[in-house]
């Protein structure tokens, strides 16, 4: 069984076809969060999500935002005039999917959550000093974040059990003896240095989680966000992946 992972598509549908295209066959997808926010196709996005095969998905920090559950106040400027346009063009339909995803859920050996097992919605797990503390908070051997936009691996080193991470590059495979803590990247707003969607593919019977990275027409994408009237940095920063 082959599992897609993805994670913070961002409203970006030109990086999600690439990233489908990439990752194809699959069975199942699981999907971490921020599914619309920044980027110019919102439904194009949730809609193309929700035709997915065996599709499990979950809620981030600016589905909140832009559906009103979470204020914006955290975010800057540019990101709150986003998520209000954003607000503006999501169709009823689509509007009411998001609202109702979870926050947290548990499906087979792993825990799904946006940001962190611990607090689901806005904590980054960017260190191993707070992936320490979130290894107590899930069961499951594994737990799949995003919100980040970093593909990483936190997992325990032998022989101490310290808890140490790996930055994942393309076509690496990591094989999952142990607790994990992994994280896809980001399908539509990467910012690992790296321009090129990234995307996981979790092989549970083979016991292994494999990054990859995908080119797609960023200048495309640019041209419509500033069309859309969406801030530009939105745009600039696809360039650099930063
Ligand atoms: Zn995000």
């Amino acid at each position: 069984m082959r599992i897609l992972v993805i994670s913070d598509v961002h409203a970006n549908l030109t990086a999600l076809e690439a990233v489908l295209i990439s990752a194809d066959p699959f069975d199942a997808v699981w999907c971490l969060g921020d599914l619309v926010d920044y980027g110019p196709d919102p439904n194009e996005c949730v809609e193309r999500i929700r035709s997915l095969p065996n599709l499990t998905c979950i809620i981030g920090n600016h589905e909140a935002a832009v559906l009103g559950m979470l204020p914006d106040e955290s975010f800057n400027s540019d990101a709150r005039k986003s998520a209000r346009w954003t607000h503006l063009h999501l169709n009823e339909s689509n509007r009411e999917y998001l609202l109702n995803l979870p926050e947290c859920l548990t499906i087979d050996i792993a825990t799904l959550a946006h940001g962190s097992p611990r607090f689901p919605i806005w904590e980054y797990i960017l260190d191993t000093w707070t992936a320490t503390e979130n290894f107590e908070s899930f069961n499951t051997q594994l737990c799949l974040v995003g919100h980040s936009h970093i593909p990483v691996a936190f997992f325990s080193s032998e022989p101490d059990g310290e808890i140490v991470w790996s930055l994942l590059k393309h076509e690496s495979i990591l094989q999952l003896d142990g607790r994990a803590i992994l994280n896809p990247g980001s399908v539509g707003q990467p910012r690992d240095g790296d321009p090129r969607a990234s995307y996981a593919i979790f092989e549970p019977e083979k016991n292994t989680w494999q990054n990859f990275r995908v080119d797609y027409d960023i200048k495309g994408v640019q041209k419509r966000i500033i069309k859309a009237g969406l801030p530009r940095n939105h745009a600039i920063r696809l360039a650099s992946g930063a």
